[in-house]
């Protein structure tokens, strides 16, 4: 391996732009803490390419391409009215069309859209496909809303987006609050308004143009890059006790993957507590009562004698595992929880959600010796198969389930190495982190150099 000789960093105009954008985006922390995240790591860059300051790249790959903000109004089963924000940040179309899911949750703000949209971008740059960077989402909670206010809620909020997405420009997908019904809702509405069948969102259900995998991709994209990262140490799964956070879509086809690589999944959360169960958790239990019933977790443990619930969802931290898989939402870890994960003995912390362990937090765990993969390279595989999906659309030609999960644990792997090589190449040890955003940045900044200033 090559690698580069470091001179002195000058990185003032990196340190110019983040200032700027303390100063005009002071409001929006996730945002900020986004930025500083992939900055830090990028620093490194700045004496070896002085065309990206003079070309700007810093400055306008942190400013988004487009925002659209807009009201979504729609009426409960009571006939009451009701108006919810919506949005879609259109960050960055360097490398393809913009593409990222939508999110609908309570806490949904401008700030967590940038966010999820600035990640977005470096995430799709790693898969090595054709897809530029964009998030949207609502402020809208789809907990405790019957069938019929969902579609009528995602009805509306189609009724606006429907004029700025399309195959070749913008393709959303889903996320937090955001399932399989829901996408189903948000095509066929789509669908009536552009007058066109197109693979213009992806999550679509199997029979309407949707892959095969596309459901599992996350879960397991996240433990196939685990797999290669452990075995580069000498470790797999098997016969590992495993925590996962969270108990949604990624959560439960991580939960899958690990326990068909031999691992026990003893315990896993959703926003009000956890459930632990010493001799591990039962799968097709699980999936039953979150994706069929809707249910809460603590209904799990009710119905499983040897199961225990506790109420707080960040008390998890408190059971020692060999693998913890975060697969819930941003922020989860910080340097007191990363602190007890150390204390617990630790061998790997993998993300699957987006941005869930706070830039301390993953400072610190390195430090121990914890090794950690990060979320814009191990939960890749979502949006990989996503552009899987783009392609059978394209083609009206859908592949096998074996077909696609080939390809997913290949693109897994590849992102890997790409990660690790990157590392290893600017003398970073096995900093993740930094190799995976290097990489990406590196791929987004010379197309952007490419195209102009635009
Ligand atoms: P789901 O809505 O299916 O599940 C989210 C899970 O996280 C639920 O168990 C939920 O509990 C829990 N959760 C959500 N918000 C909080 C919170 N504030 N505190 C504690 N727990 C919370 O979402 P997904 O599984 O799709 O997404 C999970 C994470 O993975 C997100 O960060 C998402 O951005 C990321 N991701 C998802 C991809 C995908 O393909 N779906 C692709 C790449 C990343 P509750 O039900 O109580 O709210």
């Amino acid at each position: 391996m090559v690698k580069l000789q470091l001179a002195v960093v000058n990185n003032m105009e990196i340190d110019q732009v983040l200032n700027k954008v303390h100063k005009q985006d002071y409001q929006e922390k996730e945002f900020l803490q986004a930025v500083e995240e992939v900055f830090d790591s990028i620093k490194i860059l700045a004496d070896h390419h002085p065309e990206y300051a003079k070309k700007g790249i810093y400055e306008r790959i942190v400013e988004p391409e487009r925002m659209i903000i807009f009201r979504v109004p729609w009426v409960d089963d009571q006939g009451e009215v009701h108006v919810n924000r919506g949005y879609r940040v259109q960050f960055n179309s360097a490398l393809g069309p913009y593409k990222g899911g939508l999110r609908f949750h309570p806490n949904v703000n401008l700030s967590i859209i940038k966010f999820l949209g600035f990640e977005q971008i470096f995430k799709n740059a790693l898969t090595g496909l054709l897809m530029g960077g964009a998030k949207g989402g609502s402020d809208f909670d789809p907990k405790n809303k019957s069938a019929d206010e969902i579609m009528r809620f995602c009805q509306s909020f189609m009724n606006e987006l429907y004029r700025h997405i399309g195959p070749h420009t913008d393709i959303p997908a889903g996320d937090i609050g955001v399932d399989a019904r829901a996408i189903a809702y948000l095509f066929g509405q789509y669908k009536k308004l552009s007058a066109s069948y197109s693979g213009a969102i992806t999550g679509k259900g199997v029979d309407f143009g949707g892959s095969l995998i596309r459901k599992e991709a996350t879960g397991y994209g996240l433990c196939y890059f685990m797999k290669a990262y452990l075995a580069d140490h000498n470790e797999g799964f098997k016969d590992k006790k495993v925590i996962i956070t969270g108990s949604g879509n990624v959560a439960l086809y991580a939960m899958a993957k690990a326990l068909s690589f031999g691992a026990k999944v003893v315990a896993m959360s959703d926003s009000d507590g956890y459930v632990y169960a010493k001799e591990g958790l039962n799968f097709e239990d699980m999936r039953h009562l979150k994706e069929d019933l809707k249910g809460r977790i603590k209904t799990y443990a009710l119905e499983h004698p040897g199961c225990a619930y506790v109420a707080g969802f960040e008390n998890i931290f408190d059971i020692k595992a060999d693998i913890i898989l975060l697969c819930a939402t941003q922020n989860e870890v910080d340097e007191n929880i990363a602190r007890k994960i150390i204390a617990n003995g630790t061998l790997a912390v993998g993300e699957g959600a987006n941005m869930p362990c706070r830039l301390e937090a993953v400072k610190l765990l390195r430090e121990h010796g914890v090794l950690f993969a990060p979320a814009k390279a191990a939960n890749a595989g979502g949006v990989a198969v996503s552009g899987l999906e783009m392609s059978q659309n394209a083609t009206f030609v859908p592949w096998s389930a074996e077909t696609v999960d080939a390809k997913l644990q290949q693109i897994m792997v590849d992102i890997y190495q790409k990660a690790k090589d990157c590392a290893a190449y600017y003398n970073l040890g096995g900093n993740l982190l930094a190799g995976a955003n290097i990489y990406a940045f590196r791929r987004v900044a010379d197309a952007m150099l490419a195209q102009g200033i635009v």
